[in-house]
């Protein structure tokens, strides 16, 4: 298992690649400006900003943590900006939210052209890691169709101790 790894581990690989990173942006960024257009809104450079942090962040963030990364380029910008930015891109598909932890704040992460995937939560040290089950994405398909129910986006989070942490305590599961 790799130490050192970015927690948002699906990253488009595109993105990699600095020429293919501008196309990749520019094509999210026009998505945004449709829905702010659809609700009668401009793409600020503030909103760009808080976009921009979204698609280059290697983590899940807070909009605390948001506000951090972002007020050392922009002094100006506010918690408030990041915090309706990020509902707008909720809004449009572009953004998802993840987990909601004791201190009541949940965490974000871009959602558009990465593949779905789903998230273990450490309670004790925050840490988020992401993974895919086509079998659990199966059986969910499964229960859904027998409901007759139209299942538009899903979540699926477990909370717990990463294996760090469990070590830590040493004899308690
Ligand atoms: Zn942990
Ligand atoms: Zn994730």
């Amino acid at each position: 298992m790799a130490a050192k790894q970015a927690e948002v581990t699906l990253f488009p690989r595109y993105a990699q690649k600095p020429e293919k990173y501008q196309q990749w942006l520019s094509s999210i960024q026009e998505r945004f400006q449709e829905h702010l257009g659809r609700r009668g809104l401009k793409l600020t450079h503030q909103r760009e900003e808080i976009l921009r942090c979204l698609m280059a962040a290697e983590k899940h963030l807070g909009v605390e943590e948001m506000y951090t990364i972002l007020k050392k380029q922009d002094p100006l910008i506010g918690r408030a900006t990041i915090f309706r930015t990020i509902k707008l891109l909720q809004e449009c598909g572009l953004v998802a939210e993840v987990g909601v932890f004791q201190n009541g704040g949940a965490k974000f992460e871009l959602k558009a052209d990465r593949p779905h995937h789903d998230h273990m939560i450490c309670v004790e040290c925050g840490r988020i890691i992401e993974f895919q089950s086509p079998m659990m994405e199966r059986f969910q398909d499964e229960a859904i169709k027998r409901h007759g129910f139209l299942a538009l986006w899903h979540r699926h989070e477990i909370f717990g101790r990463c294996a760090a942490c469990s070590k830590k305590r040493t004899g308690t599961p």
